[in-house]
């Protein structure tokens, strides 16, 4: 059985998810497919996204978080945005992965031993792919479609969304999601991060968002709704609690949405204050 299960889109969209709660995307152009994102690692990716693709994959992260990217060392180049690039130079990479395994694993006790004993997994980030910076506004020709990458810092400095006009899909990594981190970079301001949302907003011609964390696509119109939530968001009364990858406690705001269920934001006190 294979690690990965795939999901189509139609459009030549694909999805390779992975039980610990993550998928990577794979869209298929005439020429070249594009793969965003390489997971954790833990699965044959490269084989796995080369089996639909039957064709050359270019490949990118939509942001440098180990759970996008620790399957890199199956390929030979990856494109990654350019605020991220830093990460893979002083062990960023390598620290964060540690701890997120820690923590996945306090939920799934088995994975610690799944990673200290599977050979495939990567010990290290240090690697020989070759990695290359996405910059704003980059178009990647897959024939008979382009993808265009938006930078999206917020999530990580380096996050980037792609918008395939063909499929009228934006692919969001955890830049846009139900449950967005936002306490990564402090010093941003949730209402900063709401105006980048708003930009993306306006985009004309997208139907549909795929998150990294939700095999179910998310509508378009969810961009401006997440907008404003952000700019509704209080710290909350009750006790911020742990987070992975968080230096101290992480506050949560949430609201019911009818249209979208369950949304929240997770942030340190202070962001949700204008300077
Ligand atoms: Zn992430």
């Amino acid at each position: 059985m294979s690690y990965f299960k795939t999901r189509e889109y139609g459009d030549g969209v694909h999805m390779l998810w992975e039980t610990l709660g993550v998928g990577s995307f794979l869209i298929v152009g005439v020429d070249k497919a594009l793969l965003i994102d390489t997971g954790y690692g833990f699965g044959d990716i490269a084989a796995a996204a080369s089996e639909i693709a039957k064709k050359p994959i270019i490949v990118v992260n939509s942001h440098v978080h180990p759970d996008h990217s620790m399957g890199n060392n199956q390929f030979e180049r990856v494109l990654i945005g350019a605020g991220d690039m830093w990460k893979l130079e002083d062990g960023a990479l390598q620290s964060e992965y540690e701890e997120m395994i820690g923590f996945a694993a306090s939920y799934f006790p088995p994975l610690k031993l799944i990673v200290k004993h599977n050979e495939k997994i990567p010990k290290s980030t240090h690697c020989q792919t070759e990695y290359a910076p996405l910059a704003a506004g980059d178009a990647i020709d897959l024939g008979g479609r382009v993808i265009e990458a938006v930078e999206m810092p917020g999530h990580t400095r380096g996050s980037v969304v792609f918008l395939d006009r063909a499929a009228k899909t934006v692919f969001a990594g955890d830049a846009v999601n139900r449950g967005m981190f936002l306490f990564i970079d402090k010093d941003l301001k949730l209402a900063r991060y709401a105006e980048r949302l708003d930009k993306l907003a306006e985009l004309k011609g997208f139907s549909a968002i795929l998150t990294s964390h939700s095999t179910k696509p998310l509508s378009f119109s969810f961009v401006k709704y997440y907008a404003d939530f952000l700019l509704r968001a209080v710290v909350p009364k009750r006790k911020p609690s742990p987070m992975p990858l968080s230096e101290k406690k992480v506050c949560r705001y949430s609201e019911k949405s009818r249209e979208y269920g369950d949304v929240s934001v997770f942030f340190y006190a202070g962001q949700e204050r204008e300077a």
